[in-house]
């Protein structure tokens, strides 16, 4: 399936959710700056230390930005563009589709393409908030000319969703920073772990998924990855997967756009 004799894709992604998860999450958040500041903190000081470890390792990334952070954040937008990273969807405000009307998903939908088509011309990739899909989600990707989706949790390698053109990159929890260092007052007793502890599960699912020939695609957030001591276990995993000849590191729509060519060359 990839390219030049390669055994495995691997990507590296960041949902940049800024101050919108925690509105989406809890609107009376919005009048609470301490909880907001735990966001802005991806905005502020996560993304350009995360562009500045992409640039020292040289790897290619992908961002999926609500529309919203786009508008509040153009400067980090732009810089995400300007270092020649992937712009992709990531909703407008930070809802969950499940939570939205078919209109009000479609209205999401169309007005974060706008916004982030207003910084990269070519906006091809969703990943849903929470990766959560509605049953109108698949048709409106399709109908609204996606390219891909990275939202399933069904397979380790790339398929087609039947009767559409899109591609799925698919993603687990288990690959999700959130899942192993997200913390909030709501969730006092979740504790926090250690990245010796992340770095032991994501290096082994990433040998893993590569002795499967698959794609490993690591889900970051920027106000969640970007603490002093996960950005140093980030690079040292980025050295890790980026050093296996046999691996393929590359942008989401890079890897959407070989899998589909493959997949059609296997009929
Ligand atoms: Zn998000």
């Amino acid at each position: 399936m990839w390219p030049d004799g390669k055994r495995c894709a691997a990507a590296f992604t960041f949902d940049f959710d800024a101050e919108s998860v925690w509105i989406a999450d809890d609107p009376e958040n919005a009048e609470r700056p301490g909880v907001l500041s735990q966001g802005a903190y991806g905005a502020r000081v996560a993304v350009p230390l995360i562009l500045e470890l992409l640039e020292r390792r040289g790897l290619p990334a992908t961002f999926f930005v609500p529309g919203i952070v786009a508008e509040h954040h153009p400067e980090r937008v732009r810089a995400i563009v300007d270092a020649g990273h992937e712009l992709g969807v990531h909703g407008y405000t930070h809802t969950p589709p499940s939570r939205l009307s078919a209109e009000d998903e479609e209205a999401e939908l169309r007005r974060a393409l706008d916004v982030l088509h207003g910084f990269a011309d070519r906006v091809v990739g969703y990943r849903s908030p929470s990766w959560d899909f509605s049953r109108h989600t698949l048709g409106l990707l399709d109908r609204l000319g996606f390219r891909y989706s990275t939202n399933m949790m069904d397979d380790l390698r790339p398929y087609l969703h039947p009767g559409t053109g899109i591609v799925e990159l698919p993603v687990q929890w288990i690959l999700d920073d959130a899942a192993h260092f997200w913390f909030s007052a709501a969730e006092w007793t979740k504790p926090i772990a250690a990245p010796s502890q992340v770095d032991e599960i994501w290096r082994g699912e990433f040998e893993g998924i590569r002795r499967l020939r698959g794609c490993c695609v690591f889900t970051m957030h920027p106000q969640v990855i970007g603490r002093p001591s996960r950005l140093a276990f980030l690079e040292a995993l980025m050295e890790h997967v980026a050093g296996h000849a046999d691996t393929w590191v590359a942008s989401l729509d890079a890897i959407a756009e070989h899998a589909r060519s493959a997949l059609a060359g296997d009929g």
